[in-house]
């Protein structure tokens, strides 16, 4: 699989050197005391909009935090993130599906509530758009971190934005042979993901809107494309925003990888790559990370209609 045939110390070297053209070159290091000049550098992000995307239940969190805290019962949260880039609106993530907002005893996805996860929607994503007056026609891009039903569950309420997805990922999802659990609620008016949805295949990394602002990150491992995004907020600065690349603190601490039954031995060791990445990128650019699942955090961000700059 490519990101593990990509480990070497020149290629991690041109990796965190991914985006930004008013930046240091890749592996050029700044004097000791200088200011970071990712910090520094311009740009087109306007305002960031954290939204409530949801929360899961799930009865044993060891599954993310392996052989620490069997049998404790979890509450994840969901985030969905709307950037205003002087360009356009930039979406990423899209939640669980709105339609689990009308649903009372929330959506189980699977049959056994001792394994699988229990999804809940206090305020559905199109209200949120709605208090803060932006139209699904006013996003240009959506971005989505891979394709689970937590992340792309609302996707067909865009049907006409561009979504920007990994190749890798695109091929995994429309692969006739795939199997698993149902990605979409039943009595959802809208489908999963659609076929003829328009979209951007991303190999590797994506400068969105080419000034260096925003850009896709690949961080393989919890699915074949699963990507990561970073942001830089004129007042906040930089932002990695996870996607599940990590789950909760307790893991990203630990650096250890979650266990999930179909995840082979290779997309372990992806994962592993992946958050070496992610370190790499959040020491270069002073960056803070923002972890989508970890709900204790999650509830210390504003969120919309209050926004970051
Ligand atoms: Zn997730």
């Amino acid at each position: 699989m490519k990101a593990i045939g990509a480990i070497g110390a020149a290629v991690m070297a041109a990796w965190v050197g991914v985006g930004c053209s008013s930046s240091p070159a890749a592996g050029e290091e700044a004097a000791p005391g200088a200011p970071n000049a990712y910090a520094s550098a311009p740009t087109g992000v306007e305002r960031l909009y954290v939204l409530d995307c949801g929360v899961g239940h799930a009865a044993d969190q060891s599954r993310w935090t392996v052989g620490f805290n069997a049998g404790q019962p979890i509450d994840i949260s969901v985030k969905c993130y709307l950037i205003r880039h002087r360009q356009g609106y930039f979406l990423w993530d899209t939640g669980i599906s709105d339609h689990v907002a009308t649903m009372k005893d929330g959506w189980l996805r699977g049959t056994n509530p001792a394994t699988d996860l229990t999804w809940r929607r206090a305020k559905t994503l199109m209200a949120q758009l709605e208090e803060i007056d932006v139209a699904p026609e006013d996003i240009q891009f959506i971005g989505i971190s891979h394709s689970h039903p937590d992340h792309i569950g609302n996707l067909e309420l865009f049907p006409k934005t561009t979504v920007l997805i990994q190749k890798l990922e695109h091929d995994f999802f429309f692969n006739p042979k795939r199997t698993g659990l149902p990605m979409a609620p039943p009595g959802s008016p809208t489908p999963e993901f659609s076929k003829d949805h328009p979209v951007t295949l991303v190999d590797e990394d994506l400068d969105v809107f080419k000034d260096g602002s925003v850009f896709l990150f690949n961080t393989a491992g919890h699915t074949p494309g699963h990507q990561s995004l970073m942001v830089h907020l004129p007042q906040t600065g930089w932002v990695m925003l996870s996607g599940d690349a990590v789950h909760l603190k307790h893991n990203w601490d630990h650096k250890r990888i979650p266990y999930f039954f179909r995840l082979h031995l290779e997309e372990k060791l992806q994962m592993a790559v992946s958050m070496q990445r992610m370190d790499d990128l959040l020491e270069l650019y002073d960056a803070q990370l923002w972890i989508v699942h970890d709900k204790a955090q999650g509830d210390t961000l504003k969120h919309a209609p209050a926004y970051y700059e």
